[in-house]
């Protein structure tokens, strides 16, 4: 994927740019601003944020401090960055909030996954009880005076793919508006977050090419996050394997949903939050969404399109 920033073609005054971090394709559009040196200047600054996050989180660069906490497993405590630290916590925070529904230590279940992915092959059972009993996120130790966290059993591992997309895109928001931007279009491989004027959010069809929706949701202003079944996935005898797994059973979560999208203010809750309502399921999943205030799209297995109160006259259905 090439890297640019530059003017958009559409929009003579747009400035744009497109690049390859946190394991997905991120666009940033930024189409209104109060001056257009300080706007490209915050462009760059949030491309580059985006792309140290990259560096310091992702489990898949070996030098990454979630690499190194993920090798010390049951020795010892590493040191961790403001960033990673904040998003252990958070994600500790969400795991109790979902009933562990989201838990950070499913890598290791993730990795037996795609191990077998590869093959075109199924787990066992005994495999997966064996991986399964690594997984719980009350394991991660944090300490907030030294700035260290540890993982309790040799083993253990954990990734922030379910949250760290959300938090840089709310890194990326705040960057823009510093720099004086103030209508935006923030897309982290299906993150989205508005700055300004009210933009379509597509509602993806979870059995069509990508970029094909089922419906659209009108934000402005505001984040909204997916998470489905249909983005990364293998099939072993008509059986669909997917990269969501349910930390209770071990497997990739069957909770009657498709894909659920959450709407709100905070992508970094937001992608949390729709990680675990799409394990919990809608009607388990509901209570948490009110809690925090948030709006929803859920599509059922027999691809049945419903939202939250709140999005009447926001969604459309095409
Ligand atoms: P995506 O990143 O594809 O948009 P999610 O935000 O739902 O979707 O994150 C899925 C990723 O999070 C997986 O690829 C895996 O790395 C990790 N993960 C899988 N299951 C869980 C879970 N139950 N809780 C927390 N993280 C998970
Ligand atoms: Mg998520």
């Amino acid at each position: 994927m090439q890297n640019f920033l530059k003017q958009s073609d559409q929009n003579p005054v747009a400035l744009e740019t497109i690049f390859e971090a946190l394991g997905t394709t991120n666009r940033i559009l930024v189409s209104a601003y109060r001056e257009r040196i300080a706007a490209g200047e915050a462009l760059k600054r949030a491309e580059e944020r985006v792309r140290a996050l990259h560096e310091r989180l992702s489990v898949f660069q070996p030098e990454s401090e979630l690499s190194l906490l993920n090798a010390s497993a049951g020795c010892s405590s590493v040191p961790v960055g403001k960033d990673a630290f904040l998003l252990l916590r958070e994600s500790k925070r969400f795991s109790a909030l979902s009933e562990k529904a989201f838990s950070i230590t499913t890598r290791a279940l993730s990795a037996l996954w795609e191990i077998h992915a590869r093959c075109g092959t199924v787990p066992s059972r005994a495999e997966v009880e064996h991986t399964l009993s690594l997984v719980n996120d009350e394991d991660i130790m944090l300490d907030e005076e030294a700035q260290t966290a540890e993982l309790r059993i040799f083993g253990q591992s954990v990734d922030l793919g379910a949250i760290a997309k959300g938090y840089a895109a709310d890194e990326v928001r705040r960057i823009l508006i510093e720099g004086g931007i103030t209508g935006a279009l923030i897309n982290l491989g299906g993150t989205v977050s508005v700055i300004g004027e009210s933009k379509h959010v597509g509602i993806q069809h979870p059995d069509r090419t990508t970029g094909i929706p089922m419906g659209h949701v009108s934000i402005c202003d505001a984040c909204a996050v997916t998470s489905g079944d249909y983005e990364r996935y293998y099939e072993v005898d008509g059986t669909r394997y997917h990269h969501i797994v349910d930390p209770r059973t071990g497997y990739p979560s069957r909770s009657g949903l498709r894909s659920v999208t959450l709407i709100g203010e905070s992508a970094l809750a937001l992608d949390a939050l729709s990680t675990a309502v799409f394990v919990l399921g809608a009607e388990k999943g509901l209570p948490l969404i009110q809690q925090a205030g948030l709006e929803a799209v859920f599509v059922t297995d027999q691809l049945d399109v419903f939202c939250t109160d709140g999005l009447r006259g926001n969604f459309e259905l095409l």
